[in-house]
């Protein structure tokens, strides 16, 4: 990778204190001076959906969270945008995350994606998660099955909620990324190449090309410092052959 041969605009998934139980380390402010040193635009700020049982947000800081975002965006009028945004769960194989209607008027963004640690809604659920997922390494007709289940499951939340990105697809659990980008596209929900993850790989982003899906770069930074960094995810997007013109948030420095 040259030097600075891109352009980052945005860091799309960051983590503060709100992600419970000194998972996040940095507060909002400090993510967003540190996203200015690094000369980004724009800054999601997306902690842990309130399903994850030990890192995820705390409904009643909600507002707290939101002042926050607000007052910081006055006093960096001009200089940076703050999105407040949170990385919901699947919680349900049914096709449930872990927000409620009344959740959804303090965000600005919704990301999505697996995670262990999430308190699933039934025992079908934690059986297909925990169990089957585990075995399925070892066995090709089961693997196949969950890859299935688990693709479902995100892409009926896709279609019914406005998700604006699907973090670290294949992590966690393998997802079908053809299918899974085929729903994105036709959603506007971008797929997300985390630079903390190794997901999407290479091989997944050139799986999901064909289906003309646009993509984003993440951080998932848990500390300040970590904020903007994604030289990890652009060797991905360079070994794959990705255009930049479909990552939303990088630019080509001319
Ligand atoms: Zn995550
Ligand atoms: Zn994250």
């Amino acid at each position: 990778m040259e030097k600075n041969k891109y352009k980052l605009i945005g860091d799309y998934h960051t983590h503060t204190i709100y992600s419970r139980n000194g998972h996040g380390k940095g507060t909002i402010r400090e993510n967003v001076e540190e996203a200015i040193k690094k000369g980004l635009e724009e800054i999601y700020i997306t902690d842990h959906g309130p399903g994850h049982f030990l890192f995820g947000i705390k409904r009643k800081k909600l507002p707290e969270i939101r002042r926050t975002i607000d007052a910081l965006n006055e006093e960096y009028n001009g200089k940076i945008k703050i999105y407040l945004g949170v990385e919901a769960n699947v919680v349900d194989y049914n096709g449930k995350y872990d927000l409620r209607n009344e959740d959804l008027k303090y965000f600005d963004v919704v990301n999505l994606g697996y995670h262990s640690g999430v308190v699933l809604k039934n025992l079908k659920s934690y059986f297909i998660y925990h169990i089957l997922n585990s075995l399925g390494r070892f066995n090709k007709k089961l693997e196949k099955y969950c890859i299935e289940k688990n693709t479902d499951a995100i892409i009926k939340i896709i279609e019914e909620k406005d998700i604006t990105i699907i973090t670290h697809p294949g992590d966690k659990v393998k997802v079908d990324i053809k299918r899974l980008a085929k729903v994105c596209k036709e959603n506007n929900t971008l797929l997300e190449i985390n630079n903390h993850h190794p997901h999407l790989s290479v091989d997944e982003i050139k799986e999901a090309i064909p289906s003309g899906v646009n993509f984003s770069l993440g951080s998932d930074a848990h500390k300040p410092e970590k904020v903007g960094i994604v030289d990890q995810a652009i060797k991905r997007v360079e070994k794959a052959g990705l255009d930049i013109n479909r990552i939303k948030n990088l630019k080509e420095v001319k």
